[in-house]
């Protein structure tokens, strides 16, 4: 993929300004292509963008239980839900099996945000009839703007608010941190929540410490830091790494060091109640036959044995441990693509006031 760094849509060239990074961001996003199905299915990470939808899908749908499940009995069972950084609305559908009233959907990326109208309103035309919720979307930098000015109703009330895979960009520096968790509590009920995913600071840097280096990767994934930069300990805020995901992103990215983003959540009301790398919260939702069920539909995990294996014969080295006789098939992952997911972490944050 092109470096986005090397040059912008129309040639310019794109570089980091006295404004931050912002602009390489939305245009590395705005570039990305919207590809369809069988396309994807090419992709050397197709099982794991699969499974990356899939723990949205189910950190989504156990908030949204909380929700509607601590609703008065006397209230409506519906719900706002404010996604920022909702890119080309790839969550649009997860949300549409709950009783939402309404989105509000927030990206710096414009050409995103117009690909998300258009898949808004496909998916609505093809309820034919049955009820869909409203929504409203904006291109904005959700860490530099205050965005309930742009609201068609500036007061309006999220119950949740999710950010997935867009938090860390606000780690440029403490006051677009700042911004982006105003922008997510303004609005936000009491009692409402703030999920999300994001990198982990602790993974990425035990990491490079094992690695003895200040990159690291394999085929599917690359995070590197500047040759030159202080690593010991990184800065708080503006600990830039370059992440690359084969296909999908290639892209200036910022350190999110966990205690200092809970310290400062608190101070907006929002308190820590999950927080768990992907590969421990899958562990913990794989049992339920629900979950199961969503993980097929889903296609969350690549059947092995198979003669079209994404990754190399010995990436496989554990689902061959653990086939017995009896089995004709196992669900699993290539270890670099397993490697790669587990970069991530899931959170859940309580609006206590
Ligand atoms: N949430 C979507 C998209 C994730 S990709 C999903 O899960 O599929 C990360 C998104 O964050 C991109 O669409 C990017 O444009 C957006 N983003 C990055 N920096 C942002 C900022 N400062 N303000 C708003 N959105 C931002």
């Amino acid at each position: 993929m092109e470096n986005v760094e090397d040059g912008g849509p129309i040639g310019e060239k794109l570089q980091k300004t006295e404004n931050g990074i912002g602009n390489i961001v939305a245009s590395h996003y705005n570039k990305l292509e919207e590809k369809g199905i069988h396309h994807r299915k090419e992709s050397r990470i197709y099982y794991m963008r699969n499974f990356n939808n899939f723990i949205k899908s189910m950190l989504i749908q156990e908030y949204v239980d909380r929700i509607l499940n601590n609703k008065p009995e006397e209230e409506e069972k519906k719900f706002n839900v404010l996604d920022i950084g909702c890119g080309k609305g790839g969550d649009l559908l997860k949300w549409g099996k709950y009783p939402v009233k309404h989105m509000v959907g927030v990206d710096i990326a414009d050409t995103s945000i117009q690909q998300c109208k258009e898949r808004y309103n496909q998916y609505k035309s093809k309820q034919r009839g049955r009820p869909v919720f409203t929504s409203e979307f904006y291109a904005a930098d959700c860490t530099k703007t205050d965005i309930k000015n742009l609201y068609s109703e500036p007061d309006i009330k999220f119950d949740i608010v999710s950010c997935q895979f867009a938090f860390h960009y606000c780690f440029e520096s403490y006051s677009q941190a700042v911004t982006m968790l105003t922008n997510i509590t303004a609005n936000l009920k009491p009692g409402g929540f703030f999920v999300g995913t994001t990198p982990c600071a602790y993974e990425i840097m035990s990491r490079l410490k094992k690695n003895e280096s200040k990159e690291v990767g394999n085929s599917v994934y690359k995070i590197s830091f500047p040759e030159d930069c202080d690593l010991d300990p990184p800065a708080m805020f503006g600990a830039q790494y370059m992440f690359h995901l084969e296909g999908v992103v290639d892209c200036p990215e910022f350190l999110v060091y966990f205690p200092l983003f809970e310290e400062l959540a608190k101070k907006f009301g929002l308190l820590l109640v999950s927080r768990e790398r992907f590969g421990r919260y899958f562990d913990k939702k794989k049992t339920n036959p629900e979950a199961q069920n969503l993980m097929k539909r889903m296609s969350a995990l690549e059947a092995y044995p198979s003669d079209d294996l994404m990754g190399d014969k010995e990436q496989y080295s554990y689902p061959e441990s653990q086939l017995t006789d009896t089995m004709r098939t196992i669900g699993t992952m290539s270890i670099d693509e397993w490697e790669a997911l587990n970069v991530y972490t899931v959170f859940a944050f309580k609006k206590l006031f």
